[in-house]
């Protein structure tokens, strides 16, 4: 059943003047400024010839990796972050491509340029879903790695979560703290991380252009209004998630699995379509329905 959800125009008003009231403190010109492409096109169903990751320096020290589309539909992003001690690779793909030498190469050329021999990767997870964690077997045998296990209990203990999902957790990559959200709903183990350099937020599956797959719907509307929370009392400058599934025309989205996906929405979200999803996800009060807004789908499904 599809239900279309109709916000009043006075109810999007007071959503639009929350989103440009939710001001915070903090300058933005003390962010390290980053660059973001128009399209993240990630080809077509044939690789023609070796797949290749498409790979986008966000800056010099935070690094964009796409899987191909024509080793799986589900094409992920991934993200590597370099701090002064170590890099955090969030997330290793869905499989199905060898995703560690465009991970060696960005860290070989980032060592040469501080005059590195080796740096430590820590690899972890926006989630558990297995287009997400494929590649833990391949980075498993990459020498000066940790790979964070995938269960709630392992992400707690690694980022020093006190109470999941109630408190934030942190990871230091030298000189480079980035924060770590629990965020369940879609899946258990799901975390946002913020990396307090550039004002980034990386949202997972929990918060993209595409079909928001709900499977816990108490712990999801916790999770955006948490979300919500902290990018009104922290200088966000984009929203990456781990997928874009809708189109450029406003609510269209491609179907599931199209692989292809030549005119796609920008990867990056604002508060203001956060700020949009909390409200509509409070208004149904516990009673997600499959919901289609401008950017996103709410999308509940069986647990
Ligand atoms: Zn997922
Ligand atoms: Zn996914």
């Amino acid at each position: 059943m599809t239900v279309t959800c109709r916000p009043t125009l006075a109810r999007l008003a007071i959503v639009a003047l929350t989103a440009a009231c939710m001001h915070h403190g903090a300058s933005r010109g003390a962010l390290e400024p980053g660059t973001l492409p128009p399209s993240f096109y990630a080809g077509g169903p044939d690789c023609g010839g070796a797949p290749r990751f498409r790979v986008h320096a966000y800056n010099p020290d935070f690094y964009i990796l796409r899987q191909p589309a024509c080793t799986n539909y589900e094409k992920p992003f991934l993200y590597l972050i370099f701090g002064r001690d170590r890099a955090l690779l969030l997330d290793s793909g869905a499989g199905n491509v060898d995703v560690v030498t465009p991970v060696d190469t960005i860290v070989t050329r980032w060592m040469a340029r501080h005059g590195r021999t080796s740096v430590n990767l820590v690899v972890a997870h926006s989630h558990a879903h297995g287009d997400h964690v494929a590649g833990d077997t391949l980075f498993a045998r990459r020498p000066n790695t940790t790979v964070v296990g995938r269960d709630t209990a392992s992400v707690r203990a690694f980022f020093g979560i006190a109470r999941w999902p109630a408190d934030s957790g942190q990871i230091d990559l030298g000189g480079r703290v980035l924060d770590v959200l629990p965020i369940p709903g879609h899946q258990p183990a799901s975390i946002a991380v913020y990396d307090r350099r550039t004002g980034v937020l990386l949202t997972g599956d929990t918060f993209y252009p595409g079909r928001l797959y709900v499977r816990d719907t108490a712990a999801f509307a916790t999770s955006i209004d948490r979300l919500t929370a902290f990018a009104s009392t922290h200088p966000v400058t984009h929203m990456l998630g781990a997928h874009v599934e809708n189109t450029s025309t406003p609510s269209v989205d491609y179907p599931v699995g199209t692989v292809d996906q030549p005119a796609e929405h920008a990867l990056s979200l604002g508060r203001a379509e956060l700020v949009t999803l909390d409200s509509v996800v409070r208004m149904m009060r516990g009673r997600i329905t499959r919901t289609v807004l401008r950017d996103v789908t709410i999308w509940p499904v069986a647990p």
